[in-house]
Order: structure tokens, then sequence, then C-alpha cells
């Protein structure tokens, strides 16, 4: 006999824990299936990034409705998700000085916190920078960064105690599908049925896609990153920053440790099952080389550790959200590298689309899984082009 559930969730990441907090907030129960256990893979692998700023109106939209979630936590969600206000700081390669300057204007249009400030302004902010290849910087003070496994703990535990049924060690092998409707799923831990599935399998997203007789465009992105140990008296720490000039980010961590990611060579395709506790061989190498560009000091630092994860990513780079094969199956994935900040308002959109028929929190019809065969890749109104290169 088949459990029987409102709405089947694919995925304990942290998508799969927002779309079952927003659900239940509604009265609706879900059953979230989960292969490993919650956050075991990219939400738990996540740098944690908490900013608004991007070329695209709708992602800093969801990015801005997700900040009051990650500022007002505990009231908005309960409990804590280590929500660490740093200051944020974007830098853009010489020749996107127009577009940078077109962006913070769209942002501050929205009601983000940001301005424009000068190299001058920067190396103030950081005095250990080296500013040579920056004019001008957008600075987002309210942004930093906030641990990922504690927000999909807080979002799963309400939601369970609102009804939702979390599942872990449950592996999804197969989706039912009777008269163009899907009806219900095979799992290792047996049968479940409900007319709504919602595909949170994040880079493994094509798989279970294809298991509803779906084939959709997300392929495997996988990324690593180090943990440097700050050199004896380097003295205050720094922002939050995305670095495009040297194709990098890297923020500040607890015990006087930096975080850094690289845009570049980030490998595409893999195996999503593969060895992630360590980075990739030269990983390490590159980071710290690329770190000392912008920080000289730290060519005294020492490797504190390292590690990757996957992503699903689609052909722009964007969200994949919608509707899309059978009736019931939705995707909520594709979110190619970024998808950690913009999880609060994206669960609370698709429990929209999926209860009322449209989200109203953001409009993210244009995310629609259809927009690939309707050749409608979405690119930012000012943009830097891709992230990953
Ligand atoms: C190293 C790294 C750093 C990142 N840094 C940032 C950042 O700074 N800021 C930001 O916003 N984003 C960042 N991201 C992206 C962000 O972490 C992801 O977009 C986000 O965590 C995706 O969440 P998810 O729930 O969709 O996927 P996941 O967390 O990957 O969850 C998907 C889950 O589905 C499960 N699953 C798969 N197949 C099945 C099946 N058949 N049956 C049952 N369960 C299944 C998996 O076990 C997994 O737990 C980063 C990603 C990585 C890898």
């Amino acid at each position: 006999m088949a459990q029987i559930a409102d709405v089947i969730i694919i995925g304990g990441g942290i998508h799969g824990a927002s779309l079952a907090f927003h659900l239940t907030k509604r009265g609706v129960k879900p059953v979230i299936l989960e292969k490993n256990f919650l956050a075991s893979a990219a939400t738990g692998r996540s740098s944690g990034l908490v900013r608004m700023h991007y070329d695209l109106e709708l992602e800093s939209r969801l990015a801005w409705e997700s900040f009051q979630y990650f500022r007002n936590w505990d009231e908005m969600v309960g409990g804590d998700c280590g929500f660490t206000r740093t200051g944020f700081l974007q830098f853009v390669s010489p020749g996107y000085e127009a577009q940078l300057k077109a962006n913070v204007a769209m942002h501050q249009r929205i009601g983000i916190p940001t301005f424009l400030v000068s190299a001058d302004d920067v190396h103030r902010l950081a005095p250990h920078f080296k500013t040579d290849n920056i004019q001008i910087a957008a600075y987002e003070p309210e942004s930093g960064y906030a641990d990922p496994p504690s927000a999909a703990k807080s979002l799963m535990e309400i939601a369970r105690q609102r009804g939702a049924k979390f599942l872990q060690d449950c592996t999804v092998t197969g989706i039912q599908v009777k008269s163009g409707k899907v009806t219900g799923v095979a799992t290792t831990r047996g049968n479940f049925s409900a007319p709504i599935i919602v595909n949170t399998a994040g880079a493994w997203a094509a798989g279970v896609a294809k298991m509803a007789g779906v084939e959709i465009p997300v392929d495997t992105w996988r990324h690593d990153v180090i943990f440097i140990k700050h050199p004896l008296g380097m003295g205050p720490s720094h922002p939050t920053v995305i670095d495009n000039p040297c194709s990098m980010y890297f923020r500040p961590e607890t015990g006087g440790l930096t975080l850094v990611g690289l845009e570049d060579n980030n490998p595409i395709g893999e195996d999503p099952d593969g060895y992630t506790d360590r980075a990739q061989s030269g990983f390490v190498e590159r980071a710290i080389e690329r770190i000392c560009q912008r920080i000289p000091v730290m060519e005294k630092a020492s490797l504190h550790s390292d590690h990757g994860g996957y992503d699903g990513i689609s052909p722009d780079q964007r969200p994949i959200l919608g509707q899309y094969g059978p009736q019931g199956f939705y995707l909520q994935c594709g979110f190619s590298g970024t998808g950690f900040k913009i999880a609060p308002a994206v669960g609370a959109c698709m429990a929209e689309l999926i209860l009322d028929g449209a989200a109203k929190t953001v409009d993210i019809s244009p995310f629609t899984p259809k927009r690939f065969e309707e050749g409608k890749l979405i690119k930012g109104e000012h943009s830097y082009e891709d992230i990953w290169h």
C-alpha cells in the first residue's frame, strides 16, 4: 500500500526544505524524500553568500525577498540561520563600469541598500586590498553570509512541526505517470502517492526528471573552495567580495579564516556522486595564487581546509522553476551555483504557483522550463556575462 501525501518533494536540500516550509504554512502536508540526509549535497557545501547584487532584476528581487528572512530568521522562520553581516563588495572587470552603475540603480529602485564606492573607499573598507584594477565598486553594507545547513534544518524542523514528513536514507527510484498525470513515486522505502511531485534534486535533477519521462537541460557543476588562516598580525578581517577581475569570490569566516572560490574551471558534466571531501588536484594552488593577487598579505596565510560540491547548472545559469511534462510535475532546480541566497523566496513562490496557479511574491514565470525549447534564454538587463566560465 502506498503512503498518501498532498505533495511529494524529491530532495532534502535548502530548496526542498524551503518549499516544505511554505507549503505547510498554507496547511498542505508534503512528504520530503531524501536519498542521503538533510543538506548532505550542495546545501551542506555551500559558501552561503547572501547578497542582492545580480545583473538580472528578477534574481535581485528574489534575493531581496529572501534577505528579509535571513535578517529576521527567528521571527520569520524560527531558530537560527547563522546570518553574519560583513558588508559586500562587487568588483567588475574593466569595461563593465557602465553595467555596474546601471545595476546599482536598478537595485536601489527595488529598495536594496546599496551604493557605488570608489577605489579609495574600497581601500578604507579593506586596507589590505590591492585596488589597482578597480575604479568603482558596488557596496551592500547589510549583506554577508549565512550557514546553509542551519537554515535548511530550521525550515525543515518547522515544516515537520506543521505536519510535513521528512524521510532520509530514502532514494526515489521511479515516478509513476498515469493518463498524463503524476500519481506517485517508488522508493527504497516503499511507494508514495500524491497528485503533485516537485523535483528539488539539485545536481541529480535531470535523472529525476527522466523518471517522469522528461528531458531537462540541467547538467552537473562542480565547485571547490578553500579556507585559509590569516597570517599573524593581519589585523581586521574584510568584507565579502565577488571579484570578477580576479575571477573569484571570497568571504571571511569565524576563527580568522577566509573562504575562497573561483569563477573559472568549475567542471561541468561530472558524476554528482563523485568525491567531494577534498578539492580537486591543483585547485588549492590556483585559489591561493588568486587571493594573493587581491590581498598580497595572504602570501603568509596557511591552508586550513578545502572541499568541493555539486550543483545543477542550466544553459543560461539561471534557475528552472515551474510545471513541466506530466500534469502535477514541477521543477525547482538548475540553481547554477547561486541558489542558496534565493531559497526562501523561491520556496514561497513555488508554493504560490502550486496552490494558486501563479506566484505573487515575485513573478517567476520567466524562469519557466519551456524557455529553452522556445529559445528564450535569460540574460541580465546590464549583463556581466556568465558568472561561471
Ligand atoms: C561549493 C558550493 C558553494 C556554493 N556557494 C553558494 C553561495 O555562496 N551562495 C549561494 O547562493 N549559493 C551557493 N551555492 C549554490 C547553492 O548551494 C545551491 O544552489 C543550493 O544549495 C541548491 O539547493 P538544492 O536544495 O536545490 O540542492 P541540494 O542541496 O543539492 O539538494 C538536493 C538533494 O536531492 C537529493 N536527491 C537527489 N536525487 C535523489 C533521489 N533520487 N531521491 C531522493 N533524494 C535525492 C540529494 O541527496 C540532495 O540532498 C554553492 C554551491 C556549491 C556546491
